[in-house]
């Protein structure tokens, strides 16, 4: 069995009095689209946070493809291959999904637009590739009419596939989405779980934040649920919706909330 591209050790985060992850445990396998849910506040985000290096664990490690990386910094996090989009669709509003595009390409000092034309050749043929590879990532996501649209223009639903498309120029190895499909209409979320079932299919790893149940049933395994800040249950969907554990925290929660 090859060894997992993720594995979270022991997380521990506070926030002042708060214990937002309590000792964290989970692995996420290559070639998967694992979901993680949970209850309102049980750590998801911050769980997220920790590994893609927004903010720091209090305790705990977080190794990813072989490479101990907890602690640093997002821009390391995602030149190794682990890439986070947004909860919040952050494009720059004025700027085309081309543009958007191509300003998340791998990152290399010095390879902006003007300096690729002043050094020569070979910088201009990188820039070629990255505009390629941004018009291939717009087909695969039918963002192609639209391209030299500004991102302002775009309907909810081609926002959260423009920022899909942004996480994808960075050539990740493990997506991180944080709901992707919230706010958005059925038909799309199932064209939203296509396009994350073909990367899977062409060998991406996906771990997915996600609200919608539907979604996670139809497209994720495992799942993986949290509460209050760790793993309280791991399995197929059907195994998790008939969890008493998992039907406990979430109804806890509810009557609370
Ligand atoms: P989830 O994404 O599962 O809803 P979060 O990770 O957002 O959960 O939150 C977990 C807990 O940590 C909650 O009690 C939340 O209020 C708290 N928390 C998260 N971020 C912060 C923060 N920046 N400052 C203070 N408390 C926070
Ligand atoms: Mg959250």
């Amino acid at each position: 069995m090859t060894a997992p591209i993720l594995e979270v050790r022991g997380l521990v985060r506070r926030f002042g009095g708060v214990t937002a992850l309590n000792g964290l445990d989970l692995t996420v396998r290559r070639g998967t689209v694992t979901a993680l849910i949970g209850p309102n506040g049980a750590g998801k985000s911050t769980a997220f946070q920790c590994i893609s290096g927004v903010i720091r664990p209090d305790a705990g490690q977080v190794v990813f493809n072989g490479q101990d990386i907890t602690g640093a910094r997002p821009d390391r996090v995602t030149r190794a291959g682990l890439v986070r989009s947004f909860q919040i669709a952050r494009g720059i509003p004025r700027l085309t999904v081309f543009e958007n595009l191509l300003l998340y390409g791998p990152a290399q000092p010095g390879e902006g637009l003007a300096s690729a034309i002043l050094r020569g050749p070979a910088a201009r043929r990188r820039e070629e590739e990255l505009r390629e590879r941004a018009r291939a990532i717009a087909a695969r996501l039918n963002l192609a009419r639209v391209l030299d649209n500004p991102a302002s223009a775009l309907s909810g639903g081609q926002k959260k596939l423009m920022e899909i498309g942004r996480a994808l120029m960075a050539e990740p190895k493990l997506l991180l989405l944080d709901e992707p499909v919230a706010g958005v209409n059925p038909t799309l979320a199932a064209e939203i779980a296509q396009h994350i079932a073909h990367l899977r299919d062409e060998g991406m790893t996906v771990l997915v934040v996600e609200h919608h149940m539907d979604f996670v049933a139809s497209l994720c395994d495992p799942v993986i649920v949290m509460a209050e800040g760790r793993l309280l249950a791991e399995g197929d969907f059907q195994s998790i919706a008939s969890n008493h554990q998992v039907q406990e925290a979430y109804m806890g929660r509810r009557v609370h909330a």
